[in-house]
C-alpha cells in the first residue's frame, strides 16, 4: 500500500471507493455476511466487523477453518518472500525471527497466517460452553501501533481498516509490543531495511490482518466473511455493527468485547459467557504452551488501555514523531529513487529507534 493512497486509494479514489463499496453494500449502511444481505439506512462511515461467538463453531471437522484458510489463499500474494536462506539475526542480537519453515501454521497468528480460531471452553451460571473465536487484527480507532512507527509504515485508513506498508516497515515490532493483543507478526529477511542499512537497523517486516483492504476497494468481502458458512461475521458501518452486536448481546443474554478496549476499535465479538472468563481461558491455554511468553496467540483482556494514554505511551509518541519525520523523509526519497529506477544507494537511515531489545528471537 503506498502512502499517497490515503488519498486515491490506488487508482481509485476514496469517494469512488464509497460509492463502489456502497453498490457492492460494503460501506456505511450496509450489513453484509457470507450468506445474506441486510440493507439498512445509509451513513458513509468507515466500516465495522461484528463476529457472532454463538453462530461460529470454529469449523468442525475441517483441518483449517473456513475463514483462515479463505484468508490464506487470498491474501497469500501479500506474504513474505526472503531471498536469503541465512537470514542476519538483528544486531546486536544473536537471533531473528522467520517463518519460512512453518507457512503451515493455523493455530497462531505468523506472517504467514494473518487469523486464527481459538477454542476454549467456559463455564458460565452452570452450563459449559464451548466458545470459539476468531482472532486477527481489531483495527482499533486511535490504534497506537500506529503512533509509535517512528517509519509512519503503518496506517488507519479513513475507511476503518489499520494497514501497514510493508514497502516502509523496518519490523522494529513496537508495534507489536504496544498492542494489546500482540497483533502484528515479524518476519526478518525482508524489507526496506535490507537495501538501507542491513547491518545495523531493522528486523524485517510486520503482517496482519488489513481487513482485505484491496477487496473493499474492489467493493468485495473480506475473504474471511465471505467464506464462513455460519454466517457469524458481518462488516458495515462501524456504528451500525456495534449497534447489531448490542443487539445480540441483548437478545442472548451475552456480552460485548471491542467497543472500549484500547480506548475503542471497529471490531465488536459478542459472546453468551463473560470475556473476563474467556480471557482466563485463553490465558489458562496460552501457558500450556511451549512458549507462553511469546506473543501472537492473544488474550481478550476486559477494558484493555490504550498505550498511548500512559505517561509513558504519550512521551513515546513525542518522542517517535521527529524520528519519523526524518525516517520517513528518507524513505520517501528512497522510494522515489527506486520508482525512477534508481535502484542504488539510498539516504542513510541512521539506525533503528524502533528496535525493541526485550523482545528476543523467533517469538514461538
Ligand atoms: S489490534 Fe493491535 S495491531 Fe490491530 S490496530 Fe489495534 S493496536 Fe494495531
Ligand atoms: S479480513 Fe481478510 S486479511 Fe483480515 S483475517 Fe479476514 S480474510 Fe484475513
Amino acid at each position: 500500500m503506498k502512502r499517497e493512497d490515503n488519498l486515491t486509494m490506488g487508482s481509485i479514489s476514496r469517494r469512488d471507493f464509497l460509492k463502489r463499496s456502497m453498490g457492492a453494500g460494503l460501506a456505511g449502511g450496509v450489513i453484509l455476511t457470507g450468506m445474506d444481505k441486510v440493507a439498512l439506512a445509509s451513513t458513509g462511515e468507515p466500516v465495522g466487523t461484528f463476529i457472532d461467538l454463538t453462530k461460529c463453531d470454529g469449523c468442525p471437522g475441517k483441518d483449517t477453518p473456513a475463514c483462515v484458510a479463505a484468508c490464506r489463499t487470498t491474501n497469500q500474494h501479500k506474504f513474505p518472500e526472503p531471498a536469503a536462506d541465512d537470514i542476519a539475526n538483528y544486531w546486536p542480537q544473536k537471533k531473528h525471527e522467520d517463518w519460512t519453515d512453518k507457512k503451515g501454521l493455523t493455530s497462531r497468528l505468523t506472517p504467514y497466517n494473518w487469523t486464527f480460531v481459538q477454542k476454549v471452553e467456559v463455564e458460565h451460571e452452570g452450563t459449559a460452553h464451548e466458545v470459539s473465536v476468531p482472532r486477527r487484527c481489531m483495527h482499533c480507532d486511535n490504534p497506537p501501533c500506529v503512533k509509535v512507527c517512528p517509519f509512519s509504515a503503518q496506517e488507519k485508513r479513513p475507511e476503518g481498516p489499520v494497514v501497514i506498508d510493508d514497502e516502509l516497515c523496518f519490523g522494529g515490532a513496537k508495534c507489536r509490543d504496544v498492542c494489546p493483543w500482540g497483533i502484528p507478526a515479524r518476519q526478518a529477511g525482508v524489507g526496506l531495511y535490507l537495501k538501507l542499512a542491513p547491518q545495523l537497523a531493522g528486523g524485517g517486516v510486520m503482517y496482519k490482518c488489513d481487513l482485505c483492504y484491496d477487496r473493499l476497494e474492489q467493493g468485495k468481502l473480506p475473504a474471511c466473511i465471505e467464506a464462513c458458512p455460519n454466517a457469524a461475521m458481518q462488516i458495515g458501518g462501524q456504528a451500525q455493527m456495534l449497534e447489531a452486536a448490542r443487539a445480540r448481546a441483548a437478545e442472548i443474554g451475552g456480552y460485548v468485547y471491542g467497543e472500549k478496549e484500547n480506548g475503542g476499535t471497529s471490531t465488536f465479538y459478542v459472546s453468551p459467557v463473560p470475556f473476563e472468563k474467556v480471557h482466563k481461558a485463553l490465558m489458562e491455554q496460552k501457558q500450556g504452551q511451549e512458549n507462553p511468553q511469546a506473543p501472537s496467540f492473544p488474550g481478550m483482556p476486559v477494558n484493555a488501555e490504550n498505550f498511548l494514554e500512559s505517561a509513558n505511551g504519550l512521551a513515546i509518541s513525542l518522542l517517535v514523531a521527529p524520528v519519523a519525520g526524518i525516517v520517513g523523509a528518507g524513505a520517501a526519497a528512497y522510494r522515489t529513487m527506486k520508482g525512477q529506477g534508481e535502484d542504488g544507494a539510498p539516504p542513510a537511515s541512521g539506525g533503528d529507534p524502533e528496535r525493541v531489545p526485550e523482545r528476543e528471537g523467533n517469538d514461538e
